[in-house]
Parts: C-alpha cells; structure tokens; sequence
C-alpha cells in the first residue's frame, strides 16, 4: 500500500464522519492538501501523480467522504493555479477551493460566441493598470460575481487568437453594469455586462500579455470535464464550476421512482427506456473517466468534448422521458402543478447543455477533427491582423487552440 494511500486512510479514520459539518469537513480537506492531489505541495496538492491521486479519490470515495478531485473539475482554481501569480495564488486559490469567491465567465460577446477569438471587447494598457471596454453577453452569474474570468484584445495588429489576453477581472466597481436576461425556463440567470472604462491591475493578469487563449483553453477544458458530468457524486463544492449555469440535473433514480408514482415501472417500454439513460449515464461516466485521466492539469482534451456532448443528450432524453412519465399532466405547469413544472424545467433546461460552454456542433467539430482526424474546417482569417477582420466574416470557433 503506498504512503499516500495509507495517510488517505488515517486521515479518514481520524476525522470523517458522513454527519460531520460541511464547511469545516472541506476547510479540513483543503487545509490538509487532500482537495487537488495532484498540486504542488505549495498550492494545497501533494505532488501526486494521476495513478497516485486517482488511487486516492477512490479511497475517499469508498468512506463515502466528499472533497477530493478540485485538480481536476474545479475551473476557477485550476485556471489560477495554472496561470495566477504567486500573490494571486495567496490571495485566491484558498477561497477558490473552498468556493467561496462567487466568480463567472466573461467570454461571449454579441459578435463572438462559437468564433470566440472574434472578441472586440479591448484592454488598453495604462501604467500598472488596463483599462477595459466592451460588452459581454450569457454571462452567468454575473449579478453576484466578485471577480470574472475576462478575455480581452490587447493587440489589433496580431492575428486573432493571439492579440487575446486573460485577466482576473474585479466586477464590483464602477464601469461595470450588469443587466439580466430572462431564459426559456423562467430564470434570469445569465446577464448582459456593459464595461465602460472599468480597470483590471496587470497583476490580475494569467498568462502572457496577448497569450489569452492558451490560457481559455485551460479553462474550456476545466469547463468541459465538469459539464460532461464525469465528477458527479464525487464531493464537488457547491457551483465550483459551469453546473452554476443552471439548475443540477436530477439523477436516473428519481425518474425510477416517477416511474412507480404514475404506476408504469412494470411497462416494458418505459423499462427499457430508464435503463436505455441509466448506460448512457454509464458510459459517459466511463469516458468522464477517461478525460480526467487525460487532462490531468488541465490539458485541453478532446474527450471532455465527448462526454459534454453525451452529456448534452442525456439531459435531452432525460427531459423527454421525465415529461412521457407524467403523459397528459406534463401539459401542465405552475407552482399547482410541481411534477409538471418540473419535467417542463429538465426539458428547457437541458439546452443549457446543449449550448452553454461551447455548442454541440462544436463540440462534433473538435471530435471530428482532433478525435475521428477529419480534415479541418476552412479558416481564411487565422493570420490575418484582426484589425482587417471584418465583422461577421467567415471565422474560427472558440474550441481549437
Ligand atoms: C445557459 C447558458 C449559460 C452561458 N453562460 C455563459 C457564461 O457564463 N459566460 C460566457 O461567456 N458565455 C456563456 N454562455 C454563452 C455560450 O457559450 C454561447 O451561447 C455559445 O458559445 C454559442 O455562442 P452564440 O450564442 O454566439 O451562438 P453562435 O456562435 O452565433 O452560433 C449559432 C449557431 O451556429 C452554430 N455554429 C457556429 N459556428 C459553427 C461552426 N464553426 N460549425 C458548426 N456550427 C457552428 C452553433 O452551434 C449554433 O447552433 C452561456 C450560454 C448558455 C445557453
């Protein structure tokens, strides 16, 4: 049994219990090093390798014992730890784990969803300082974040992935104003941002100047592991990822038990049909597996993409067969109407999936090219200056590095 195995062990034996109190479980785990195992033994890791943290995650998994594994679906951290400075890393990555800084995504504009590196939004150097101008749009989160991840052009004369920089951006100042959109399902959880003037320190900078989408792919890749769902169960802390998009997805087993509610758990068809998305979940769960071998520090892989685009369907036929359980109550809606209004959510909701994080053509682009070896989609624009962009012309999607 290796060392690390065996500290996992007594470190359980010394202070797990499933009725322990949540926030002083994970202040334990994190202050421990047992929450990103494979981190430096600076930045609360242990220096693990894959095999060794993987061996490690499963002993807590077994005591039932969240916390381990932020290394590899916790976006904001691992993005910082990759990236951050050393006073950045002070001053956040704690918090970070201990999901505490309420953070979102500054990435889409009106002009630059699926082509990302068409971004307009412009920092301009002052002294220590930038000085940030542009719109952002499908920001979740934003009414409450404390910091956003931004992407923003400091070059015009580079091509356009590489006059990008990433900036740690603080969002409770002026020049910043925060407008919500109402979604299909009745939320208003992603917003419009305006930024007029607002400033970030250099220091809040991850990365090189202009070297901003190596960074995102860092970041995509954190996103795309945790959409693909293959940490599910497994001790995330609350909204410590994209999942802040929208509303968790309920599990297989309650749909079991709707099933027995509305008496058609012994209808053959419905039977085979629970059991169609309990393999579907198994499988992605298996291939999330996969990926988080594969990215271990946040490598970009394309079987993240994979798994968030199976996760993507499952939430698809998941919805569908919620809504086929309830039959002619699923019509239904409103607070009168709980299990209604409920099949209805998991149904609109599911596109979040579907589109949040990079969309499901893009996510069949990259597996298309970078998995099945298909030859690449045309791309005139990759070398020339973005100043001689023009807006809207044919361009690049926010997927490959
Ligand atoms: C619930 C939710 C939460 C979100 N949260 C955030 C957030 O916090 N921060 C953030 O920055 N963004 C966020 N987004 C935005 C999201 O990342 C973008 O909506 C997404 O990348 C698509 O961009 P777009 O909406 O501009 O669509 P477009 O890029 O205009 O795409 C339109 C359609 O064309 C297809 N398409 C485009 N290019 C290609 C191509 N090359 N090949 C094949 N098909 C293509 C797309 O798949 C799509 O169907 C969120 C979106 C949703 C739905």
């Amino acid at each position: 049994m290796s060392d690390a195995i065996r500290a996992a062990e007594e470190f359980l034996a010394a202070h797990w219990s499933p009725t322990a109190d949540a926030v002083e479980w994970y202040e334990r785990v994190v202050d421990e090093r047992w929450s990103a195992l494979r981190w430096p033994t600076r930045w609360y890791g242990r220096d693990l390798s894959d095999e060794q943290a993987t061996a490690v995650e499963s002993v807590f998994s077994r005591a039932g014992a969240p916390g381990p594994g932020q290394d590899t679906y916790n976006l904001w951290a691992g993005t910082m730890n990759a990236f951050g400075n050393d006073a950045l890393k002070e001053q956040f990555l704690r918090r970070l784990l201990l999901d505490e800084v309420a953070m979102c995504l500054l990435y889409s504009e009106p002009g630059a969803g699926s082509d990302l590196a068409g971004l307009r939004t412009t920092a301009v150097r002052d002294g220590d300082e930038w000085i940030v101008n542009g719109q952002k749009v499908w920001t979740s989160g934003a009414r409450d974040a404390e910091y956003g991840m931004l992407i923003a052009r400091t070059d015009w004369d580079q091509p356009k992935h590489r006059g990008i920089t990433f900036f740690w951006f603080p969002m409770k100042q002026d020049g910043v104003e925060v407008r919500p959109l109402r979604q299909a399902t009745g939320d208003a959880r992603f917003n419009e941002v305006f930024i007029t003037d607002a400033r970030v320190p250099d220091t809040h900078r991850l990365g090189d100047l202009n070297g901003g989408w190596w960074v995102l792919q860092t970041a995509l890749a954190y996103e795309r592991v945790a959409m693909g769902g293959s940490r599910r169960g497994t001790g995330a802390t609350r909204g410590a990822t994209a999942l802040a998009h929208g509303r968790i997805p309920s599990p297989d087993t309650s749909l079991h038990e709707l099933a027995r509610s509305v008496g058609k758990a012994g209808d053959a068809n419905i039977r085979q049909q629970l059991m169609r998305l309990h393999c579907m979940r198994t499988v992605n769960d298996w291939n999330g597996a996969r990926a988080t071998a594969a990215a271990k520090a946040g490598s970009s892989s394309p079987l993240a993409s994979l798994g968030k685009l199976a996760m993507a369907n499952i939430l698809h036929y998941a919805g569908h067969l919620q809504g086929a359980l309830l039959g002619m109550e699923g019509t239904l809606d409103g607070r009168q109407n709980p299990r209604a209004r409920d099949a209805n959510y998991s149904q609109l909701n599911a596109y979040f999936y579907s589109i949040g994080g990079g969309t499901d053509q893009i996510q069949r682009n990259i597996i298309g090219e970078r998995i099945l070896g298909l030859p690449k989609e045309p791309e005139v624009d990759r070398d020339v200056p973005f100043r001689d962009v023009s807006v809207g012309g044919a361009g690049r999607h926010r997927s490959i590095s």
